[in-house]
């Protein structure tokens, strides 16, 4: 497994903007769209393209257009959902998967209440939404899911993480059987405080983006 950290000052600059406690809903999801729009410039960059070409009013170019199946975007339920505009803006040919995971309040173990995928991923570039890489949970029970039905890759694209997070997922998929799994994110906070919140973070990103229900 990689990780990426985008630190593009545009980037860096949205971010600032978002983790500002003061940002109300409506500045909360822009800038979260936007910021989503940049990291998914970084996280398709090597996403699978096929030689093409176009007639232009003087000739011929040779060009690439993006390689069939098209890709899978997967947003985890709450918060990811948050995140879709941005990630669509960039691949409005894309599909979408969604994914809900809870704890069980007893066994502790993540368990799925929401499964929309594709049976059969053979191929496919997917990427996963999900802006709060905390305890990384989450994060790598959804990865499972992909890999388990065959995915060509998985990008999960981050707002923010947490050490504790990136290291459950770097351990997960360190070998990763020649598919490749990325990590994008806008940077690596300090640490997750003892209610699992990452620190500084920007507090609870389903609640700022869809308010506490
Ligand atoms: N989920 C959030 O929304 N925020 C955090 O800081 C950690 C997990």
């Amino acid at each position: 497994m990689r990780t990426l950290v985008v630190d593009h000052p545009l980037v860096t600059h949205k971010l600032t903007a978002l983790r500002d406690a003061a940002s109300d809903t409506a500045t909360f999801r822009s800038l979260t769209a936007e910021l989503v729009t940049l990291l998914a410039y970084e996280a398709t960059r090597e996403i699978r393209v096929q030689p093409t070409s176009v007639t232009t009013p003087v000739g011929v170019a040779r060009g690439v257009k993006l390689a069939r199946p098209v890709p899978l975007i997967v947003p985890v339920l709450r918060a990811g959902i948050g995140m879709l505009d941005g990630m669509t803006r960039l691949l409005p040919m894309a599909d979408v998967g969604f994914v809900g995971l809870r704890r069980d309040e007893e066994s502790l173990m993540a368990e799925t209440y929401a499964n929309r995928l594709p049976s059969d991923l053979t191929d496919r570039d997917t990427f996963v939404l999900d802006p709060m890489l905390a305890t990384g949970g989450t994060l790598a029970t959804v990865i499972s899911m992909l890999l388990d039905r065959g995915a060509g890759s998985v990008t999960a694209i981050c707002l923010l993480a947490a050490p504790e997070g990136l290291r459950h997922v770097e351990e997960s998929f360190a070998d990763d059987a020649g598919v490749p799994v990325v990590v994008v994110t806008a940077a690596v906070d300090e640490r997750l405080n003892e209610r699992g919140y990452i620190v500084p973070g920007l507090g609870d990103a389903g609640d700022r983006l869809f308010g506490k229900v």
